[in-house]
């Protein structure tokens, strides 16, 4: 894909509102967003963004310097500077963030995944330390644009959703889950490396995919694992098969995004830097 042609369709469609130095997608961010920033540049830009360190690559095609970035869930709507050094005087562009209202949703599952038995602690305690372990890790970067949905079927809950479990639990949905049967081929939506195919407690069956920079991805409920820990996958390689382990109450694949420690919206992040469908425009010619 021309990611130089995707620009010019961007500013046709006036989504990109300044075609300065400086880009950042999406062209709304909210509150639970990865961000795409784009930069020109001679010299290796250097940023931080929301307190933490943005590490930027050239694109060998456009000749422009990308980093992913994040705006966490709990950041509160306003204007929040972003300030680049390239050498010379620092660019500067805000990023406005708007609020995004999450939906609720009330989900029932097993209760030892709610209260788990004793005997599980030691379990739970040593899948925690090892999370944080593998997470903790910045490699070089593997991701490439565009990022691929890991299977072809339907999304049915969104990042963000404020869930109630069995009546009383409360806890934030932070990832994005899509209808798969049993057995249904799970994609790697960039590549990277393997660096957890294991059954967890709370995950089930998990494959989590270190892209490089602290960008990670996390499948859950897993029934098969076809990748093992250590492999290095591309972008569309089968990872393993979807399933309903752990704490699900159907099946499904559940599809996190976490980004330096925080869980962004995966939706998002798999729609960076691709051309808006062309398809509303043909719709409105239709309708008058
Ligand atoms: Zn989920």
């Amino acid at each position: 894909m021309e990611i130089g042609a995707n620009w010019a369709c961007w500013l046709l469609l006036g989504v990109v509102a300044e075609a300065g130095p400086v880009r950042v997608w999406p062209a709304k961010p909210f509150n639970g967003a990865p961000l795409l920033v784009e930069v020109e540049s001679a010299a290796q830009p250097q940023a931080r963004f929301l307190d933490r360190p943005l590490s930027f690559a050239l694109d060998p095609k456009t000749k422009r310097w990308t980093a992913l970035a994040g705006i966490p869930l709990d950041t509160k709507p306003g204007r929040y500077p972003l300030s680049i050094s390239t050498g010379g005087e620092p660019l500067k562009q805000d990023v406005v963030v708007q609020a995004r209202a999450y939906r609720e949703s009330i989900v029932t599952v097993a209760p030892r995944y709610l209260e788990p038995p004793e005997e599980e602690n030691v379990r739970i305690e040593a899948e925690r330390e090892l999370k944080k372990t593998v997470f903790a890790v910045r490699s070089e970067r593997r991701w490439a644009l565009p990022f691929l949905p890991p299977t072809a079927s339907i999304q049915t809950s969104p990042f963000g959703v404020r869930r109630t479990y069995n009546g009383k639990t409360q806890s934030i949905h932070q990832g994005l889950d899509f209808r798969a049967a049993v057995g249904t081929p799970i994609r790697a939506v960039a590549a990277g490396k393997v660096v957890i195919a294991r059954p967890m407690y709370f995950e089930g069956g998990l494959v989590a995919i270190d892209h490089g920079e602290g960008l990670f991805t996390l499948y859950m409920h897993l029934s098969e694992f076809v990748a093992k820990e250590g492999d290095l996958v591309t972008a569309g390689q089968v990872i393993a098969k979807s399933g309903s382990t752990g704490r699900s109450a159907a099946p499904h694949l559940h599809l996190g995004v976490q980004w330096q420690n925080t869980y962004l919206e995966p939706a998002t992040l798999l729609g960076l830097g691709r051309v808006p469908v062309a398809a509303p425009a043909r719709k409105r010619k239709g309708v008058k």
